[in-house]
């Protein structure tokens, strides 16, 4: 077994790829191990929203971190773009969050009646709300502008991150999965990967989204991560038919700026299926249907799916494993891994190399579920 990198980072998502970026851009040698290709798990599939809080609850510490997170992507993307000449369309669209029945279970309760959480924005009624978007004809009855909440083309996000990265010396290896943590006397020295291959480092980072649970319970460590499916489809508009990113519920409406208008979501525990259904579809439809007569006419140009990395209390794992020196998770952000990833990576590299705990991570230290 030889000694690699430094850093040993799984998973090449929006999260493993902008940990990887933060440690190499701080000089560490890392390598990076996929199971598949770059960025085909969550963080393709989201919906690319970065918007601290639309659905008022949220834990306040994942708010507080999500805040973070948008305030740090401008310069962020900036320099990752630059770096890389690929375009991530980061665009400051404002989100419009609508409600159209107080009584609807998707209806975050409080929001139609009561003082809004300052992430939420500024409240509208419906005929203001219909004013900014002419398009939302449904019975809507009131609505919240947050302007300075943003989307991104998400899909090229990690093939992003690791392009910088690899351009300052990762080291990136495709379709090898890790299949357990290799560790004695308490410490952690690096992965065993299908073929039996042992990579040493001198320290592990476990971002493997979704799957990090079922590989941290390979070598004995109880992470609970589950799988939320969520589903989404893309409708060809012959224009933008929204200026805004429009929320009602859980029913969300992303007009890309060149491109098709995206719609979701599901929320769905289902393990690890990340296929399409009718039910799932049928749902999304009937909530379009409902702030949108007619949407559904519009031709369909495809539909996916994908699997966030669910935690019981909301709140991603940050930090290092008790009892395995040099173990390290980042995994566990559920509906906002996305917004999360510069803060993620910035956050980690601090903590890694300089055992820094900023004080967002407390909160999500994973010795929350680990005695
Ligand atoms: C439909 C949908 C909509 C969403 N919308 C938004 C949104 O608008 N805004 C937002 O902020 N977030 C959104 N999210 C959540 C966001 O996508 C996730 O929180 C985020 O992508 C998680 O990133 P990740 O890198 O942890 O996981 P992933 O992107 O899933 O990456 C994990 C990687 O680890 C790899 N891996 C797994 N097991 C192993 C192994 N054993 N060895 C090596 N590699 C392994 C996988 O192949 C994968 O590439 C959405 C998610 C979905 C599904």
């Amino acid at each position: 077994m030889s000694r690699l990198s430094d850093i040993l980072v799984i998973g090449g998502g929006a999260i493993g790829g902008a940990i990887a970026w933060s440690l190499v851009k701080r000089g560490l040698t890392v390598t990076l191990v996929e199971a598949g290709r770059i960025g085909r798990g969550a963080s393709w599939a989201a919906a690319g929203v970065l918007a601290p809080d639309w659905s008022g609850h949220d834990p306040s510490a994942l708010t507080v971190m999500a805040e973070a997170g948008l305030a740090a992507w401008p310069d962020w993307v900036a320099e990752l773009e630059d770096r890389t000449g690929l375009g991530l369309s980061f665009r400051r669209d404002g989100l419009l969050n609508v409600w159209v029945d107080p009584d609807a279970p998707h209806l975050p309760h409080d929001l139609a009646t009561e003082p809004l959480p300052p992430a939420a924005g500024q409240r509208l009624s419906a005929a203001e709300a219909r004013e900014l978007e002419p398009a939302l004809t449904g019975p809507i009855l009131g609505g919240a502008l947050a302007p300075a909440d943003a989307q991104v083309d998400n899909p090229r996000l990690a093939p992003a991150l690791i392009r910088a990265a690899a351009d300052q010396g990762l080291r990136v290896l495709l379709d090898t999965p890790v299949t357990a943590l290799l560790g004695s006397g308490g410490v952690c020295r690096g992965v065993r990967t299908a073929s039996g291959t042992e990579i040493a480092a001198g320290a592990v980072v476990l971002a493997a989204g979704a799957w990090s649970g079922p590989l941290a319970a390979s070598s004995g460590i109880h992470l609970p991560i589950e799988p939320w499916r969520g589903q989404m489809l893309a409708f060809d508009t012959p224009a933008r038919p929204f200026r805004h990113i429009v929320f009602c519920g859980e029913l969300v409406l992303i007009p890309r700026p060149h491109g098709p208008l995206l719609v979701g979501t599901t929320l769905e525990h289902v393990g690890f299926d990340s296929r399409v259904t009718l039910a799932g579809l049928h749902q999304i439809l009937a909530r379009v249907e409902r702030i949108v007569p007619g949407l559904g006419d519009l031709p369909l140009a495809r539909t996916w799916a994908g699997l966030r990395p669910g935690t019981p209390d909301n709140l991603p794992y940050l930090g290092s494993i008790p009892g395995w020196d040099g173990l390290y998770v980042a995994a566990g952000h559920g509906r906002k891994g996305i917004i999360l990833a510069p803060i993620t990576g910035e956050l980690m590299a601090r903590l890694i190399l300089d055992h820094d705990l900023d004080p967002m991570l407390e909160p999500c230290l994973p010795q929350r579920v680990i005695d």
